[in-house]
């Protein structure tokens, strides 16, 4: 028996955007959040997001996958699977319960924080960074540094979701990451 989401034709990134719900004024009055919910809640957008950027990882030579909680999980963890790799959990703080080690970043208003196991990661293994959505780019960044903290190899990081207009790709590329994303809404 064939998979369903593996017979037929994949949707199409536009189509993919379409399935993407735009709520005004959240978390903050004038920011319009783009909400994946909708995405994922619907089996052939959730499915072909995935194919797309799993596309885009194995083009890149990844060896491993890294997601940010918690929606860089939902993709990063179903990429890993489609390529049969392993993932790297990029984590809040205070959830991994052995010696982290973890990275200090600003955001907009105060700070944040990212924690990973120091051997999740091999000497100069290939990671690619998924997430769902890149904004000024500070939480992939972040998560870059700590990934390369580990010893891995960092050169690429897949976002379903661009927001360019706010430069985190152009943040991280550069740092030496290369950015891909399955679609981009112009402004805030
Ligand atoms: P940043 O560190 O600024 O690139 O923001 C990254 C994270 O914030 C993403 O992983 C998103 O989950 C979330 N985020 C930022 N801006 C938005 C937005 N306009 N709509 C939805 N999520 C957002």
């Amino acid at each position: 028996m064939t998979s369903p989401h593996l017979s037929g034709p994949q949707l199409l990134p536009e189509e993919l955007k379409a399935l993407v719900r735009t709520v005004p004024d959240f978390p903050h009055p004038g920011i319009q959040f783009r909400d994946i919910t909708t995405l994922i809640g619907h089996p052939q957008g959730l499915a072909a997001s995935v194919g797309h950027l799993a596309l885009l990882a194995a083009a890149a030579g990844a060896r491993k996958i890294a997601g940010m909680e918690a929606r860089g999980f939902i993709f990063g963890a179903a990429v890993a699977v489609q390529l049969g790799l392993g993932f790297v959990p990029v984590r809040k703080p205070g959830k991994l319960p052995i010696v982290t080690i973890g990275i200090d970043y600003a955001l907009e208003y105060g700070t944040d924080r990212l924690e990973m196991d120091p051997g999740a990661v091999g000497p100069g293994e290939k990671v690619v960074i998924v997430d769902d959505l890149i904004a000024t780019g500070g939480t992939a960044l972040a998560a870059a540094q700590l990934l390369r903290e580990a010893g891995a190899e960092v050169s690429h990081a897949l976002f379903v979701i661009d927001l360019p207009d706010l430069g985190g790709a152009d943040r991280l590329r550069a740092a030496g990451v290369k950015v891909d994303a399955l679609m981009a809404f112009e402004g805030e």
